[in-house]
């Protein structure tokens, strides 16, 4: 067939050639990106080392990002929304029976509650009412298996039946369980104090005559922070290519790869796009997220908060974390149209013919809730996004494909002190960004073959796809 075409199919490669998206790709400068990195290392270095929420850091990152927007007001509508999230800190716990301490985990977003001494009584999975009924649970500390539904409805029922705690025991043997109860929205109510345990200790416990001591020592902090979103004047209001990264730390570090480099790509994006005056067919939406390692909250926010003809003007949700790690592969979310929004699978073909174009190889990555596409892709927005790994350990065959060192973190440095100007791979991180720019060109250039938006149901929380919640554990 090539050979045939020749001549139509060197046309149509010229066309390509002078398209926006290539057009985009070669404007992506390395120079910008280090020294936006710098300045965010600055930021953070004077805030004891974190950008997290309720940090110096974290203001200093949001003037930072809207002062740059804002020498581009022309070419852009910009806003921000305000939320609030609820930080909690477990700082002490125990459960023991007997005097003797059981390995435990305390689940984050448990309240409070001093020394309780209490009756362990089976519940099941503790995902019905039914699991309740019949059992004289008030005052004890109830005991379920992990399954059937997140662990937040698990400690919202032993609530409502007035257990004293809950214990949630792991239902593969020979691993503890830690999880998070919620969100960490605005309000956090209704739970008991919740602790995790091996399948083999969770039994134990059920078989267990004597009774269970425990406490736990959680504390509670209000914070307010913000989304900045940039929207541009021109385009297809109705068509809109929405592109996120989240602009927050850990409170452990300066977050430089985690995710300074996904909030520095889009913001050297989007002064490229204003300095270039760049006209596209449907508008470009870019929004830094906060809040997103406390459990996506920013994120999951925004998407909540958008009325039916505001979702539907979305067309589809790409989400960048993580771009440049030293150790790094180039991941791509594993879209599926069958579980996911339909045309996810579109986006994360399209990635992989940007690799596979340029001779470079790519792996896929479980969509499992870890990162910020979850809000959108429950509004059943299409979603999709590349990262360069975490901290799993990389594989023999993915050092054979990507080079760097297997059986070593792909970030060693995740979520620590050390995500800083040297935890960065500036040929990972320009790639990244060449194909982030280019598939940024293509969608707002034409969303021809894209498939028409449609609102399905939402689906909940407890969708069981999502096992995740950001770092945590949720179901
Ligand atoms: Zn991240």
């Amino acid at each position: 067939m090539r050979l045939v075409y020749w001549c139509w199919c060197l046309a149509l490669a010229s066309v390509t050639l002078g398209s926006l998206a290539e057009e985009l790709e070669a404007k992506v400068n390395v120079v910008d990106l280090r020294l936006k990195a710098e300045h965010l290392f600055h930021i953070a270095s004077l805030s004891n080392n974190t950008r997290a929420i309720g940090s110096i850091g974290h203001e200093g990152t949001l003037h930072y990002i809207t002062r740059l927007l804002r020498e581009h007001q022309g070419f852009y509508d910009i806003s921000s929304q305000t939320f609030n999230v609820t930080f909690n800190s477990i700082r002490d716990y125990q459960v023991s029976v007997d005097g003797q301490a059981v390995n435990a985990s305390a689940f984050y977003y448990s309240p409070a509650t001093g020394n309780v001494t209490a009756r362990a009584v089976a519940v099941e999975l503790g995902c019905e009412e039914n699991d309740y009924i019949d059992i004289d649970i008030k005052g004890c500390l109830a005991v379920a298996q992990r399954g059937g539904c997140t662990f937040e409805r698990k400690a919202q029922l032993a609530k409502s039946f007035d257990a004293a705690g809950l214990v949630i025991y792991n239902s593969v043997p020979g691993e503890g369980l830690k999880g998070t109860l919620t969100r960490g929205n605005d309000e956090v109510g209704g739970l008991v104090p919740t602790f995790g345990m091996s399948l083999e200790d969770g039994l134990k416990l059920v078989n267990s005559v004597s009774e269970v001591s425990f406490f736990m020592d959680s504390a509670f902090e209000k914070i307010e922070t913000r989304n900045i979103i940039a929207e541009t004047k021109t385009g297809d209001h109705d068509n809109i290519v929405l592109l996120g990264s989240h602009l927050d730390s850990v409170e452990a570090g300066p977050g430089i790869n985690d995710n300074g480099s996904g909030s520095i790509t889009l913001l050297h994006l989007a002064q490229t796009l204003a300095e270039n005056n760049i006209q596209t067919e449907n508008s470009i939406r870019l929004i830094w997220f906060s809040a997103e390692e406390v459990g996506l909250i920013g994120s999951s926010f925004y998407a909540d908060s958008l009325t039916e003809k505001e979702n539907l003007k979305i067309r589809l949700m790409l989400d960048y974390d993580m771009l440049a790690l030293p150790n790094y592969a180039f991941e791509i979310y594993e879209g599926d149209d069958l579980v996911d929004p339909v045309g996810s699978q579109q986006i994360k073909n399209k990635y992989s013919e940007w690799y596979a174009l340029h001779g470079l190889n790519y792996t896929f990555i479980p969509m499992d809730g870890r990162l910020d596409y979850v809000g959108f892709a429950q509004q059943s927005i299409p979603v999709g996004g590349i990262a360069t790994g975490a901290e799993k350990l990389k594989l023999l065959e993915e050092m054979e494909m990507f080079g760097g060192v297997a059986n070593e973190s792909f970030d060693q440095c995740y979520h620590q002190t050390c995500d800083n100007l040297q935890n960065l791979n500036y040929n990972a991180w320009e790639t990244n960004s060449k194909l982030i720019f280019n598939t940024l060109g293509s969608y707002a250039e034409s969303l021809n073959g894209f498939p028409a938006r449609h609102l399905v149901a939402t689906k909940s929380l407890a969708d069981l796809r999502y096992m995740y919640r950001g770092d945590e554990l949720f179901i």
